[in-house]
């Protein structure tokens, strides 16, 4: 875990929960309900890592691939007035990356180590969401397998990056009840070979009241236990 780097997501606690903030060198995934948050903290990533180290960021650029189409200029315009960085400029340094469907996902995937090499002020690199495409596309019991597959190879391939380059990767994942459903999925399991990675943190996000969220970390044995709360504001993810 040496030289790890940090970028603050905008909220003392959310940053608590994560020991500091989202890391380089890793994988991190935010799970959650619809509107529990995981797009605005997206949003509030691709802004604070272009922040200087002494205000939360590594003066870095931002890869941002939608596959929803959630992505919004406006909201990029906002958070960085809010955070003190120049907008125009704040929305220059993040290259945005449209997903229109798995096999472009995964193309997107396979050219971004070229990319980054070429653009090493690259400092994150979001998919939001990883799951969706895969999900409309690969339906019924027996695509389940080809599904899990072509996933795995495309999350080894981000964490890959996020070693080589020592850029954080954040992916999203929009999970209704259980957290294990899609990732841990049983019919796939069977037969012993452990199909699904498992992200270096992942953090599962619940609404609550008005615009406060609840956030925990699953998994993190060196991470403290607990919930943390957050807000989400028109300046963006705030405690
Ligand atoms: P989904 O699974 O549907 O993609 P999500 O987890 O990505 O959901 P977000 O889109 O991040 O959810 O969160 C949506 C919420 O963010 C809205 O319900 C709203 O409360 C809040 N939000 C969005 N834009 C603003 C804004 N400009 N000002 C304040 N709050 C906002
Ligand atoms: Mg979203």
């Amino acid at each position: 875990r040496m030289n790890v780097r940090k970028i603050t997501t905008s909220s003392q606690a959310l940053d608590g929960l994560l020991g500091g903030g989202i890391e380089t060198r890793t994988m991190t995934e935010f799970f959650g309900e619809f509107g529990s948050g995981k797009t605005q903290i997206c949003h509030q990533i691709s802004v604070n890592v272009q922040l200087p180290p002494e205000k939360g960021g590594l003066s870095g650029k931002a890869v941002y691939i939608d596959t929803e189409g959630t992505f919004r200029w406006e909201r990029i315009e906002a958070m960085a007035k809010a955070a003190g960085l120049d907008p125009d400029t704040a929305m220059d340094n993040i290259y945005y990356m449209r997903a229109i469907n798995s096999d472009h996902q995964i193309a997107i995937g396979d050219d971004l180590q070229e990319f980054i090499a070429k653009n090493p002020s690259v400092k994150v690199v979001i998919v939001d969401s990883v799951t969706s495409h895969f999900r409309a596309e690969y339906t019924g019991r027996e695509n389940l397998a080809a599904r899990q597959q072509k996933l795995n190879k495309h999350l080894h391939q981000l964490t890959r990056l996020a070693e080589i380059y020592d850029l954080a990767v954040i992916i999203t994942n929009q999970v209704m009840a259980r957290p294990d459903m899609f990732y841990g999925d049983p019919t796939v399991a069977v037969g012993g070979h452990t199909l699904y990675h498992v992200p270096g943190i992942r953090v599962q996000l619940k609404k609550s009241r008005g615009n406060k969220r609840i956030a925990r970390i699953v998994d993190a044995p060196h991470l403290p236990e607990g919930e943390v709360v957050f807000a989400i504001t028109e300046e963006g993810i705030r405690d």
